[in-house]
């Protein structure tokens, strides 16, 4: 109910209908639209998201939109810089379910990645079942979306995919301990976990620029979408998919953009 009461507060105190596209507001819950706004189906899904809000217009009319396809035999070989993660060993995350997926709200604790030099602070991650992006257009069964900020304000984010094998102690904690199955419902951790588990050991990535998956959709993103897929066993994914439901965005239109990789 306190999240009920948070959401109605903001919808009295912003106005929903500014153009404010380029803002990321989808990093902090305490800056979320309402979420009745946009969903996955039907009237307000993602085919009509950018319809909804004219601070949406991006979903509709963008030209760098995510999540894509990496069609494989059309991915540009490129010297990339290397991914350097400075994740905080050992978290106690909270988690809330904030309509659209579970998502847990990092704190600044110096967790971090680095590119080429850049560095961009972990902000939050989060979760979708099945995965948003593809390979040779297949999905995987959950892509997990490791959300960073840099001192300038870019964003990247880096995509993780999950399949079906040995199970994942992190994922397992996530999908087991305490996500939150309802809208507004926050949840505290008591097991840690170790976000490096998170991530495979010898991240190699392909990249590209692109868009938040979810309204407003802002451009702008630098994505790493990882190769090497982890494993996570299928009680624990086919969990995390009935909890979310099809969380996912379809694949958008390149237009004309290369996606790299070393
Ligand atoms: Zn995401």
């Amino acid at each position: 109910m306190r999240y009920l009461i948070l959401f109605v507060l903001f919808v009295s105190s912003c106005d929903p209908g500014s153009k404010d596209g380029v803002e990321h507001y989808y990093l902090k819950k305490t800056e979320h639209r309402p979420d009745s706004h946009w969903s996955y189906e039907g009237a307000t899904g993602p085919e009509h998201w950018g319809a909804l809000s004219p601070g949406y217009s991006l979903a509709a009319n963008g030209k760098r939109q995510s999540p894509i396809n990496i069609d494989t035999s059309l991915v540009v070989e490129e010297a990339q810089p290397e991914l350097i993660f400075r994740y905080r060993a050992k978290k106690k995350p909270d988690f809330i379910n904030n309509g659209h997926s579970v998502q847990h709200e990092q704190e600044n604790d110096g967790s971090e990645i680095e590119v080429g030099g850049k560095h961009y602070r972990l902000e939050q991650f989060h979760i979708h079942t099945p995965s948003e992006h593809t390979i040779d257009g297949q999905h995987f069964p959950l892509e997990l979306h490791m959300v960073h900020k840099a001192a300038d304000g870019e964003i990247a984010v880096l995509a993780i995919f999950y399949k079906e094998g040995n199970s994942s102690q992190a994922l397992k904690y996530i999908a087991d301990v305490q996500v939150p199955s309802e809208k507004g419902e926050e949840a505290v951790m008591h097991q840690s976990i170790r976000l490096n588990e998170l991530i495979p050991d010898k991240p190699h990535y392909y990249s590209y620029s692109g868009s938040f998956t979810t309204p407003p959709c802002t451009e702008g993103v630098r994505w790493f979408i990882l190769k090497q897929a982890l494993e996570a066993d299928g009680m624990i994914l086919s969990k995390m998919a009935d909890m979310l439901k099809g969380n996912n965005r379809p694949v958008q239109d390149l237009n004309g953009r290369t996606v790299y990789r070393e």
